[in-house]
């Protein structure tokens, strides 16, 4: 046993294989390895062989893939190891349960809401990477972890500078959270030019390198649009509070207005181990081998007002918040199955954002949930009809 073996930190990683996940596992060895953390679960989907390597690299407890098709390859990519091994919905379940103090939520989509409030129910700290949590179940979801007694922390590296730059003491001062947003790959692009790209020139991030369902949304702002959902629920401000702005550099990652004035931003290198760590650690800084800013070579910062006809998913976004109740819930169900017919060619970049008001505007009526099946029942409706609406499209063309 190592000497320190029983003051580790015990730590979940759902989404261990992803942009995130190996960031996390990145930080973590950083920040100490083994010596410090007890990495409880890994779990990861399609990528049997970069999840079994992190498992055994860490000394995981248990290593869980989403694909209950590949128990059999997880399972003899890690015999003899001791490490213990599932597959499927219920084994996610479990990897979210087993006990330990600080559990990354980095699972991509609506996917990562069930384990991830599983985890938040048994009082686990919460970095939460996986804002779809927030987008869909809102306050269901702070509640749950206030329940839990677990802290909740922002991982995206927006609500991260904010979640830095709001004080404790002046949550009555607080004016305005500006969101920024690099403005992707077509930020320049008129609707012409954006209607025949492929989902690889729309995954080609300029400044962050992520997974694939986000980095498209940077292109057409559907990221964005969930991150101003994220950022009223874990920030409870009102609509009209959230701003936001073009910044092409992705050097401020947000900041927050007070009422006297004062903007307090925070900057630093488009870097996710960053935000990561700053979760891990909590309240203290941790010390991180990543790139620091050199601001002679930056040389300039420049900002935009984001155009809401060129990149309809923010206008959506406001309308959603108007709306409230269930219209997040809507809004990225909608938009997750359209992702993925972009991503299968068969509709357009620009008809994303068509299937997504198509299938809100036709479930105003669902209201606010009262409970997560509510919040899982239009999840499901929303998918439906959006798959009608695609089918539609096809048709058409
Ligand atoms: P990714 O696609 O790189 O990784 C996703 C992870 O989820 C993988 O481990 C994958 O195996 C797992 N997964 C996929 N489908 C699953 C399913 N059906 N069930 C269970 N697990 C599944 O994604 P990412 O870029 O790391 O993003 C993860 C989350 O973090 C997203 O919610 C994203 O919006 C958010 N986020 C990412 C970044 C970034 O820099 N990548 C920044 C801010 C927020
Ligand atoms: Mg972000």
């Amino acid at each position: 046993m190592a000497p320190n073996e029983a003051n580790r930190r015990r730590v979940t990683i759902l989404g261990s294989t992803g942009s995130i996940g190996t960031n996390t596992l990145d930080v973590i060895e950083q920040l100490g390895g083994r010596d410090a953390f007890e990495v409880v679960a890994v779990t990861g989907s399609a990528n049997i062989e970069l999840l079994a390597r992190q498992a055994k690299a860490v000394g995981a407890g248990l290593a869980v893939t989403a694909d209950e098709r590949r128990y059999d390859e997880l399972k003899s990519a890690l015999s003899g190891t001791g490490i213990a091994v599932g597959a499927g919905r219920s084994a996610l379940l479990e990897a979210a349960t087993a006990p330990s103090d600080w559990v990354m939520a980095a699972i991509v989509g609506t996917a990562g809401l069930a384990p991830t409030l599983a985890a938040a129910e048994r009082g686990a700290d919460i970095a939460l990477a996986n804002k779809e949590c927030l987008v869909t179940a809102g306050n269901l979801f702070v509640e749950a972890v206030a329940a839990g007694g677990g802290r909740l922390i922002p991982v995206d590296s927006e609500h991260s500078a904010v979640f830095q730059t709001l004080e404790a003491d002046q949550r009555h001062a607080v004016e305005r959270i500006v969101l920024t947003a690099s403005g992707g790959p077509f930020r320049t692009w008129s609707r012409e030019q954006m209607a025949g790209v492929t989902a690889a020139a729309a995954g080609a991030h300029p400044n962050w390198s992520m997974g694939l369902k986000i980095s498209i949304g940077s292109a057409s702002m559907f990221n964005k649009a969930l991150e101003m959902i994220e950022a009223k629920h874990l920030f409870d401000v009102r609509p009209d509070q959230i701003e936001v702005v073009v910044h092409p550099q992705s050097v401020i990652h947000s900041m927050v207005g007070y009422s006297d004035g004062s903007v307090l931003a925070q900057l630093g290198c488009p870097d996710m181990r960053t935000a990561i760590g700053y979760a891990l650690s909590y309240p203290r800084r941790p010390a991180l081998n990543v790139e620091r800013l050199d601001f002679a070579k930056l040389s300039r910062l420049d900002f935009e007002a984001p155009d809401e006809e060129r990149f309809p998913a923010l206008r959506l976004a406001r309308t959603a918040l108007k709306r409230g109740g269930l219209q997040g819930a809507v809004m990225n169900a909608a938009e997750e199955v359209a992702f993925q017919a972009f991503v299968g060619a068969r509709i357009g970049f620009l008809q994303m954002a068509d299937v997504a008001e198509v299938v809100m505007d036709a479930m105003v009526d669902w209201g606010a949930a009262s409970s997560m099946a509510d919040v899982f029942a239009v999840d499901e409706e929303a998918r439906r009809r959006a798959d009608e609406v695609i089918a539609k499209i096809e048709m058409a063309a």
